[in-house]
């Protein structure tokens, strides 16, 4: 009977406790770990639960300060990066910290679907572009929407970048070769210092 009145008193405890949701406390706070009173589930996608700025979530790539060098497609354990570059034969912009560019990218494509969100790509890019924001829910129907393209070149900008490239190494290919270097005069015997003479 002492049982069946405990449990009572500890559910209506609870029901009372559910009159209210929990609130979400910031990682930082030194109240992260007190417990807390009230309804533990959320009603998503109408609420969300606030992530912490250090969170790993979907990556974004802003491709305005990306110098396509492929450091973050190389370091990544599970090659979900794809990278397709062109060469231009001339810096054609500059990112926002006054990195030259010189790469296009035809593709850039980064597949969350196989991502471990390890972060390694961010810590190794240059610049900076390349982030993991706070968005965690990109649940869809087809896991090929799972891949993500961020180049942002048209399919006529890519042939016109790529035959510009191939006209550069053709003009190149053609040039003049140098004239040799001339060999000395018959006759022309070097100098040799002898030790100890001081220089001229
Ligand atoms: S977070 Fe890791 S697994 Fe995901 S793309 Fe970057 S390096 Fe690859
Ligand atoms: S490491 Fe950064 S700058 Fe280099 S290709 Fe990747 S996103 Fe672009």
């Amino acid at each position: 009977m002492q049982s069946v009145l405990m449990g009572l008193r500890l559910t209506g405890a609870h029901v009372l406790k559910a009159r209210h949701s929990k609130t979400s406390t910031d990682i930082t706070s030194s109240d992260y770990f007190r417990s807390q009173t009230g309804i533990a589930t959320i009603q998503f996608p109408h609420e969300m639960i606030p992530v912490p700025d250090t969170g790993r979530y979907q990556l974004h790539n802003e491709m305005d300060d990306c110098i396509v060098c492929d450091k973050c497609a190389k370091i990544c354990p599970v090659n979900c990066i794809t990278i397709e570059p062109i060469r231009s034969a001339e810096e054609f912009g500059k990112t926002s910290d006054g990195t030259s560019k010189r790469i296009y990218a035809a593709t850039f494509d980064i597949d969350m679907g196989k991502c471990c969100f390890c972060g390694l790509c961010t810590t190794v890019c240059p610049t900076e572009c390349l982030t993991m924001t706070k968005t965690y829910d990109f649940s869809v129907t087809d896991i090929q929407q799972h891949n993500f393209p961020f180049a942002n070149l048209s399919s006529a900008e890519i042939e016109e970048k790529k035959a510009a490239w191939d006209r550069h190494q053709e003009s190149k290919a053609n040039a003049p070769v140098p004239a040799p270097l001339t060999s000395p005069k018959p006759g022309f015997k070097p100098r040799i210092k002898p030790p100890g003479e001081p220089n001229t």
